[in-house]
């Protein structure tokens, strides 16, 4: 097997995001790296202002870096223009907010259609049909948004982040405006989308029994990597949430 011409999904080096907030400078991003293997899913946690959302959305391409690389899937973001950059992110990443963000007068099954370009659009039935399944919503398909549940309302989120089929998801406290027995359900299967179709996942939360169903969990602090904890399927919150605490606590890896 050849594994040097496979370009690893995800690879972020060192990248630095200021923002200017009135005459001071944030150092939102200070040098952050982080690479994502084939079904590997890794949860970013930290504080409040410590980069997480900042470094999903540079990992996205909805903002540009200051300095460092964004390579998904080898290609380096900020090589693009804004066009091919909107098709290379459709293809290659799927993104799911905590605000499900579903168009309120379209049905289940349409919301999800909305990122298939025209000319795929008539292949994409089976695609739909299967995602449905796999989500446990065929029988809730023509609901309206307003009609389904929170987590049923995520669960079309992921599904429509991943009708174009991309190599990674990227999910930003996707749990956030659930109740714990909806948020479980929807860690689990972000689990199984690593275990059973080898996607990459990169989400941001800041719970550990959240945090606990990824492979590793990436600590922001700062806006620089302050550790990195192998969770090694260990589903004990408590555990996580005790490892987390010194890992903030511990001096920044050099
Ligand atoms: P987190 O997601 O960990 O809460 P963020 O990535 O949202 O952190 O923010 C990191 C830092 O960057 C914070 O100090 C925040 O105020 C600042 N920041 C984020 N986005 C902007 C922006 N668009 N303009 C100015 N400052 C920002």
């Amino acid at each position: 097997m050849n594994f040097i011409d496979t370009p690893t999904p995800l690879h972020v080096e060192n990248v630095v995001k200021t923002y200017q907030q009135g005459t001071a400078k944030i150092n939102a991003l200070d040098g952050v790296s982080l690479s994502v293997e084939p079904g590997e899913f890794v949860a970013v946690m930290g504080a409040s202002g410590s980069g997480k959302s900042t470094l999903l959305h540079a990992m996205a391409g909805l903002i540009d870096v200051d300095e460092g690389r964004v390579m998904i899937a080898g290609q380096d973001l900020a090589q693009l223009a804004d066009g091919p950059l909107t098709r290379f992110r459709r293809d290659n990443l799927g993104i799911v907010f905590q605000a499900y963000n579903l168009i309120p007068s379209l049905s289940a099954e349409d919301n999800i259609r909305l990122p298939v370009p025209s000319s795929r659009k008539k292949k994409i039935d089976v695609t739909i049909d299967g995602l449905l399944q796999r989500l446990g919503m065929t029988a809730r398909r023509h609901h309206k948004p307003g009609a389904l549940s929170g987590g049923e309302q995520q669960r079309i989120a992921i599904a429509r982040a991943l009708v174009c089929d991309p190599a990674i998801l990227l999910a930003d406290e996707p749990t956030g405006s659930l109740d714990s027995v909806s948020g479980t359900q929807i860690c689990e299967l972000l689990r199984g989308l690593a275990d059973d179709q080898g996607r990459s996942i990169v989400m941001v939360t800041h719970e550990p029994h959240v945090a606990m169903w990824a492979d590793r969990i990436c600590v922001l602090k700062d806006g620089t990597n302050q550790a990195e904890i192998k969770t090694d399927g260990c589903r004990d919150p408590q555990t996580v949430a005790q490892q987390y605490q010194q890992a903030l606590g511990a001096e920044a890896v050099a």
